[in-house]
């Protein structure tokens, strides 16, 4: 056995995270494993089924308003950074769901964060936000029962980021961020601004609130309900609970998708030929000949062409637990398998992109852009 020290993680939500063992999460960040819970959620997601989501923090109080039917809402934010890719798709499905199943939602345009952190211009950023919105409509968000907003254009949230400045330190800032200059501090106070808005009395008073995202982002989560204990007396805050989701390998085989490195990731607006050109050539769990894979079996653990499609393209469980042991048994080749991926993932983008067509002015009338 290594007696090597393991490095702790670092949980960064504006640089480069990488989890070698999401079971650590549990101990060193105190996150709580959902899968304990999930038999007792009415009516799971995908993500949950199958351990995409697999962390949480105080989620038994948004878990007990969905089976009593109380009021509860869900809040999460995306960056307009640029057209919406795997990752994003993730967050804007969590949010959908929640909503599904009864909650209030929020969904914010964390263009003050892009600011801060991407140095996009309001004016650019707006005009990407549409696309955004586009796409969440598409992909099912009721905004009849939900608020969609810009962190820039939301007064409620900077009256907050104002008031939450009174209760941290720059020392806080610092152990939970690291070192960052302050603007990112600022976007910060921003997001837990974002969180606990669908708690004030304009969107009926406090309520569990749940905030699904990746596990990256845990240190916003830690910062607003160190906040909404502070402001408890004044606010009467129920502390935000959150679900987290794991990080999505490249599909070039690094650990992460990333705008830098193209080949590993594609976003929904790409044209088909490059999205099929970007699976073909993606790393996979298979074997250097087809008749070690036949003998020895893929290793879909650490393939990113399972985990797209275990992730967001087969939905039907059966479907995917079939290619788990397909590939495993040697039955399923890699090549046989991309070429059945790329057609899944076409079809859904192909249909995808023609609902977002007819979403555009609809986006446009709720951020009121010309
Ligand atoms: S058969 Fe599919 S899941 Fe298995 S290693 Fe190859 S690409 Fe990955």
């Amino acid at each position: 056995m290594s007696t090597a020290k393991k490095r702790k993680t670092v949980l960064d939500p504006w640089g480069t995270t990488i989890v070698e063992d999401y079971n650590r999460l549990y101990e060193e960040f105190g996150i709580q494993p959902f899968k304990s819970l999930l038999s007792e959620m009415p009516n799971p997601g995908m993500y949950m089924r199958r351990g995409v989501i697999f962390g949480h923090r105080d989620f038994e109080l948004v878990l007990n308003s969905m089976k009593s039917r109380e009021k509860f809402a869900v809040m999460s934010g995306i960056k307009p950074t640029g057209e919406f890719h795997l990752g994003t798709l993730m967050t804007a499905r969590e949010i959908i769901y929640f909503q599904q199943q009864g909650a209030t939602a929020f969904y914010c345009i964390a263009d003050i964060e892009a600011y801060e952190d991407n140095k996009i211009p309001f004016e650019k950023s707006e005009k990407i936000a549409v696309g955004n919105v586009a796409d969440l409509l598409a992909l099912g968000f009721d905004p009849e029962r939900g608020c969609i907003y810009r962190q820039y254009k939301e007064q409620r949230v900077r009256d907050l980021a104002v008031l939450f400045g009174r209760g941290v330190t720059l020392a806080t800032m610092k152990a939970i961020y690291g070192e960052r200059n302050i603007g990112l501090y600022l976007s910060a106070l921003v997001q837990a601004g974002d969180i606990l808005m669908p708690q004030l009395k304009d969107f009926d008073g406090p309520k569990p609130t749940v905030v699904p995202v990746g596990v990256d982002q845990d240190a916003h989560l830690r910062l607003t309900r160190d906040l909404a204990s502070k402001f408890r007396r004044k606010f009467n805050f129920i502390s935000p609970s959150s679900t987290y989701h794991k990080i999505m390998k490249g599909l070039d085989g690094s650990p992460k998708m990333a705008k830098r490195s193209p080949m590993s990731y594609f976003t929904l607006h790409e044209k088909p030929e490059s999205i099929a050109k970007k699976i073909s050539y993606a790393f996979t769990g298979g074997r250097p000949t087809v008749e070690e894979q036949r003998k020895l079996g893929g290793v879909p653990e650490i393939c990113p062409v399972y985990e797209i499609c275990m992730y967001h393209f087969v939905e039907d469980d059966d479907d995917i637990v079939r290619v788990y042991h397909d590939c495993k048994s040697g039955k399923l080749l890699c090549g046989e398998h991309k070429a059945q991926t790329t057609e899944i993932v076409l079809n859904f983008v192909r249909e995808h992109q023609l609902k977002r067509r007819k979403f555009i002015d609809k986006a446009r009338e709720i951020l009121q852009v010309n």
